[in-house]
């Protein structure tokens, strides 16, 4: 061989033209490293399902008649981290340069920028052939603006892109977007779609990764493994969803359920992200169905920006802010994650409830990570970077370069609102309108002072009177601030002895 080429765990790209031709100088390499397991304490499914597409992805590779090396977790020549792999695979094959795709991550970027530099073993690096933007195009669509405003950048790339716009570059249906028609709460019906997802038993791998002594929490379901670990399962998912559950999307996108976890998402983001699946052919298939289903106007507009606006858009906030972008913290928050966290042993409810069934199935939809996970830990206090590391370790699709700006900026607004317009707060009542967590939960969800005061609202009011030099000032938190400078005295001072009482007793709240 003369020549190595590296495929990353989230790089399972079947369409990529590297594959297109076959050269038997080339030997594409995979590898399970300690330094991919161990960067941040991972769900347990989260790594069975990258090992295991990387091994699925590797055995299809072989089958067309590629060379592959897969170096597995437990192989005597596996060195755990890339440069040394390289070095070691370069030599046994005799190969004298290598190339890679373009990483994601900040930090796999710089260690193989730099191994690339190495003149014994030169390297050259490719486009990823994934993503509808380039790393550097978001930031540059906003270089003349001051705020960087999602929905400015999704309407020019639906545009750009022609997707639900007419000759005139106006969008179809006549507005840009229909969140208001987004908004409701599940009442029960319909039922959400029978998860028909295929199961695999992955216990022998699992095996492995524990004897070779990774560490890990959450629960490994080795026996019912539900998500898409090749491509065609990916694609019958995708299938799946168009038909059964995204003509119901849109109204429910927000709504939450103690039971129905899935509701009407798409389960998708693990095979995306993974690059399973292209967000081009995911769109173009939702489209497809919409010209020949008639389905929802609102429901196919508001998936389509999920993938074409935030997907693309998150990722561009992270190029330009790494590397420094994880310290980010705002308002200096320093409170440690409690215990519960990892059992999801908390007595209210919506916490438990979004936590207990992350540990179960590395997955929370949007809302349950936004509102009540997300919501909780910022008006608590809890450290961003901790926070974040947390969010990095449990969810199955839980790559850097989308999971940090979800959390540092849109969650935590550590970034002092580099993505959202104020932080997305809330007392007990939106969580109480839009799920039925607050049903038979400890905590009474109108009371906002006593023992059995839901504490999510005296947080609120504490967290905005505390912050009131950061965020007194932002004409969209008029109203709070008002309902702030009206409170009496005694009311404002029980309120904050009861968010103390809260942060101070986080562990057996
Ligand atoms: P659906 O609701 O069916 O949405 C369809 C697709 O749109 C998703 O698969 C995803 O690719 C994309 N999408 C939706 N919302 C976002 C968003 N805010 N940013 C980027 N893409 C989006 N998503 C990840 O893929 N990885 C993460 O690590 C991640 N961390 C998050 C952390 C926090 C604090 C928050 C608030 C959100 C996070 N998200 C993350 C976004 C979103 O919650 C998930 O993409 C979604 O829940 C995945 O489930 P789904 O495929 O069923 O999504």
């Amino acid at each position: 061989a003369d020549q190595l080429r590296l495929i990353l765990g989230d790089q399972l790209n079947r369409q990529h033209s590297w594959f297109a031709g076959f050269d038997e100088k080339i030997v594409y390499v995979l590898m399970e490293v300690r330094q991919e397991t161990d960067y941040v304490l991972h769900h347990a499914q989260k790594i069975i399902a990258i090992f295991a597409a990387m091994r699925a992805f590797a055995q299809e590779l072989q089958e067309a008649g590629h060379r592959v090396h897969y170096l597995k977790i437990d192989d005597l020549q596996n060195q755990h981290g890339i440069p040394l792999n390289m070095q070691m695979l370069a030599q046994m094959y005799g190969a004298e340069k290598f190339a890679y795709q373009a990483p994601d991550e900040w930090r796999l970027d710089q260690q193989l920028s730099q191994l690339a530099s190495d003149p014994q073993l030169p390297g050259v690096m490719v486009d990823t052939e994934h993503f509808y933007t380039s790393r550097a195009e978001v930031a540059s669509f906003f270089s003349q603006r001051k705020q960087w405003l999602m929905e400015a950048f999704y309407r020019s790339m639906r545009v750009q892109h022609h997707i639900l716009v007419d000759e005139k570059k106006q969008p179809i249906g006549g507005a840009w977007n229909f969140d208001h028609d987004n908004r409701k709460s599940w009442p029960g019906l319909p039922w959400e779609p029978a998860d028909n997802r295929p199961r695999y038993d992955h216990s022998t791998l699992w095996d492995s990764v524990v004897a070779a002594g990774v560490k890990s929490f959450g629960e490994p379901q080795a026996e019912q493994f539900r998500w898409p670990l090749n491509r065609n399962d990916a694609l019958q998912q995708l299938q799946h969803f168009i038909q059964y559950a995204l003509p119901n999307f849109g109204e429910f996108q927000d709504a939450m359920s103690s039971k129905a976890w899935r509701l009407f998402h798409s389960m998708l983001s693990f095979a995306l992200n993974v690059k399973m699946l292209s967000p081009r052919e995911v769109v173009n298939a939702v489209l497809d169905a919409y010209q020949e289903q008639q389905l929802p106007l609102a429901s196919v507009e508001g998936f389509i920006r999920q993938i074409i606006g935030w997907r693309e858009y998150v990722r561009g906030v992270y190029w330009h802010r790494m590397p420094h972008y994880e310290d980010a913290n705002y308002f200096a928050h320093q409170q440690a994650l409690p215990e519960w966290f990892w059992n999801g042993e908390t007595k209210m409810r919506c916490m438990a409830t979004a936590i207990s069934q992350s540990l179960q199935h590395a997955h929370a939809h949007h809302i349950q990570r936004l509102m009540v996970i997300g919501n909780f830990s910022l008006l608590v206090g809890l450290d961003p970077k901790a926070v974040h590391q947390w969010y990095l370790g449990i969810y199955i699709d839980a790559f850097e370069w989308v999971e940090l700006p979800n959390t540092i900026g849109m969650s935590q607004y550590a970034d002092g609102g580099h993505l959202a317009t104020k932080p997305y707060v809330s007392s007990a009542a939106y969580i109480d309108r839009m799920s039925d967590y607050c049903k038979g939960c400890h905590y009474n969800k109108k009371l906002r002072l006593g023992e059995d005061a839901c504490p999510f609202n005296a947080l609120y009011w504490d967290f905005h009177h505390r912050h009131e030099n950061l965020l007194g000032r932002n004409p969209r938190l008029g109203i709070v601030y008002k309902q702030l400078r009206q409170m009496k005295d005694d009311d404002l001072i029980a309120l904050k002895e009861r968010a103390r009482y809260i942060q101070l007793h986080l562990h057996k709240i």
